[in-house]
């Protein structure tokens, strides 16, 4: 039978040396998604690096424009953050819909994003907000970061700080629930700045995307009617036990018009 080693990292250089010597290892935040894999049997690490010591994972500031949220924030902290809940609503209010009560004290918006999972809620309202991903040796743009259903650029040796989400864009994050978990059968996030509209999309199965057609139509006029015309190509999505491919193409549309209609009539 494999043994597992247990290590709690106190410098970032740490946890980067030992998944370095020890290819097996995995470095542990919340758990919500790693351990339970590890009791499937879907996961066999010979070595947890606990994270939960490293000052530069946790935190959250105002960065002049920026919002400076660390890896290991959990999904509750940045749903009660006072800050977060003042300058970027829409980001407090995807956290909050994150699972339950539970898994929001447990869970990290690290752990979230280093899973990539293709129905999670963080990686649209990151994607959307076209945040800075920051790791121990590189800043990443979202758009580069995620690379497809459970893909991302992080090395095997790399560890994600956290991220700098520009303060300016308005966002609103809505979700089609899987009832049982509340990850996303299909989730749309729209942002709103200045100079433009992103729309992301989580759920369809292929991991996190963007919709640049619906992005070029909003940002010439930011009108739910504008999206009459389009719709996303099915193929785009994919068909599980949960919904078909169709399915999901169509309710990123809905989705899609109804969060313009809620920048439209609702205070930030
Ligand atoms: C019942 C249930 C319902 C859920 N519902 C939702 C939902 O509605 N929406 C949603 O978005 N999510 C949902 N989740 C997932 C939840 O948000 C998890 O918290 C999240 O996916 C993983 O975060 P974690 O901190 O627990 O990471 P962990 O499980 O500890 O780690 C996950 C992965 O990320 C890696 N990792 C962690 N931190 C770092 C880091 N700093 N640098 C590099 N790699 C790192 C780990 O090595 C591991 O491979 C649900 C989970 C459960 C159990």
């Amino acid at each position: 039978m494999s043994t597992l080693d247990f290590r709690r990292a106190s410098r970032v250089a740490d946890a980067v040396a030992w998944l370095r010597e020890e290819p097996d290892a995995k470095l542990l935040a919340g758990g919500q998604t790693l351990l339970a894999a590890m009791r499937l049997r879907l996961a066999a690490p010979s070595l947890l690096i606990d994270l939960q010591a490293l000052p530069e994972l946790q935190g959250l500031r105002e960065d002049g424009a920026q919002l400076w949220v660390g890896a290991m924030c959990t999904h509750a902290s940045i749903a009660a953050s006072p800050l977060v809940r003042q300058r970027l609503p829409g980001l407090a209010r995807l956290a909050a819909g994150i699972a339950d009560q539970q898994v929001r004290n447990r869970g990290t918006l690290g752990g979230s994003i280093a899973n990539a999972d293709p129905a999670a809620c963080w990686p649209a309202g990151v994607l959307a907000l076209g945040a800075t991903v920051v790791t121990d040796r590189r800043s990443l743009s979202a758009d580069d970061f995620f690379q497809g259903m459970f893909s991302t650029a992080l090395e095997p040796d790399e560890v994600l700080l956290g991220l700098r989400f520009p303060m300016a864009p308005r966002l609103h994050y809505l979700k089609f629930e899987q009832p049982a978990s509340r990850f996303a059968l299909t989730g749309v996030a729209v942002a709103r700045a200045a100079d433009g509209v992103r729309v992301a999309i989580t759920g369809l199965g292929h991991g996190v995307c963007r919709w640049t057609e619906a992005e070029a139509a909003l940002s010439a006029r930011f009108d739910p009617a504008v999206l009459g015309a389009l719709t996303l190509s099915p193929e785009r999505a994919g068909t599980d036990l949960h919904a078909s491919a169709a399915y999901r193409a169509h309710l990123a549309g809905v989705l899609t018009r109804r969060a313009v209609l809620q920048h439209l009539t609702s205070t930030p």
